[in-house]
């Protein structure tokens, strides 16, 4: 294959079967191995789905500054488009993100804001500093990837539709985490509109207010998770465009418990995010044991971007992590 530029690239990732975990669970299990997009990171649909759009309503010319508060993904997702397209790109995140993306996006070129991690309502959260920035700076673009539903049309219009095909348009469940929403959103709004049987199930990790408002229609959270670019408390426009039959809350242990069972029984390298949609796909299947249900999942990024982290022995030593088997039953 021969692509025109980095854009022709993001998207059409494979979808791999778990062997070891359908075997174990009678169901099938299927995750689609979003980090081998161009900047690593399921991120970078959402990325270029926002950029096209911007380009063609003619809110960035070339030259423009995109703008963006970002865990890390979006930005490195958004940079490596911007680099080829033109753009200049100010990435705002908060300081407690693994090394590795700071060093992604520093070698992109962008100009990186560090900001102190603060809840939602703090103005100095990443979010409304980026807004900010993008007010202040002529010739700016806020991309907004909570907000702006370029995110969720990307998946409705891609991510959906190659999950349908992959499978054989044949799926009983799709797993998700949420940062934004959209990936949910998208994939659950076109998969339901194929076989409205299709069951959803969001995976949150602790610290985030979505399983709680799944299942009573307020925020609240309990606890804090080591995964990165998931959990939120509020509801986003993406979010709003979810189909969610069903929450799941995972914990850390049981997180790095499927991260470490990837790499030494499938051969996959999968980041936190992936580990924890991977968890509750196997728990469900687990749920239905012997029942032959066909689940798809994401795995959002590798364990590239996150190797000082749970996968530095000091690290967990520090945050009193240990590595379980994973429970068979
Ligand atoms: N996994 C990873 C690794 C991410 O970076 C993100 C987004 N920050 C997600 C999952 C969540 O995706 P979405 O924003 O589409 O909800």
């Amino acid at each position: 294959m021969q692509a025109g530029s980095v854009s022709d690239v993001v998207g059409h990732t494979p979808l791999i079967k778990l062997q070891s975990l359908s075997k174990i669970t009678g169901c099938e299990i299927f995750a689609k191995a979003e980090y081998l997009n161009p900047g690593g990171s399921v991120k970078d649909r959402t990325a270029l789905g926002i950029i096209q759009s911007a380009e063609k309503q003619g809110l960035l010319k070339p030259g423009d500054t995109i703008v963006e508060g970002t865990a890390g993904n979006t930005g490195i997702g958004l940079a490596t488009l911007a680099a080829q397209r033109g753009y200049h790109c100010v990435i705002v995140m908060p300081d407690n993100q693994s090394k590795e993306k700071y060093h992604a996006l520093e070698a992109l070129g962008v100009e990186l804001v560090k900001v102190a991690p603060c809840p939602f309502a703090n103005p100095n959260h990443f979010y409304h500093t980026a807004r900010a920035l993008a007010e202040s700076r002529p010739n700016s673009f806020w991309a907004n990837q909570f907000e702006n539903t370029a995110n969720f049309e990307i998946h409705y219009k891609t991510t959906g539709p190659e999950i349908w095909e992959q499978m054989g348009q044949r799926v009983d469940a799709f797993v998700s985490s949420v940062g934004t929403g959209g990936t949910l959103a998208g994939v659950s709004a076109y998969l339901k509109e194929q076989d409205p049987k299709v069951f959803t199930l969001l995976a949150d990790p602790m610290g985030s207010g979505l399983y709680s408002f799944v299942k009573s229609g307020k925020f609240e959270a309990q606890g804090s998770s080591i995964t990165e670019g998931i959990g939120i408390m509020r509801l986003t426009e993406n979010f709003k465009k979810a189909r969610v039959d069903e929450a799941v809350q995972i914990h850390d242990e049981q997180m790095l418990s499927m991260l470490y069972y990837l790499a030494q029984h499938e051969g996959l390298l999968v980041g936190t995010s992936a580990a924890l949609n991977i968890f509750a796909s196997y728990q469900y299947a687990l749920q239905n044991q012997g029942k032959g249900l066909r689940i798809a999942t994401v795995m959002g990024d590798s364990a590239l971007r996150y190797q000082s982290k749970v996968f530095n022995p000091q690290f967990l030593n520090e945050k009193n992590l240990k590595i379980m088997p994973l429970i068979h039953s």
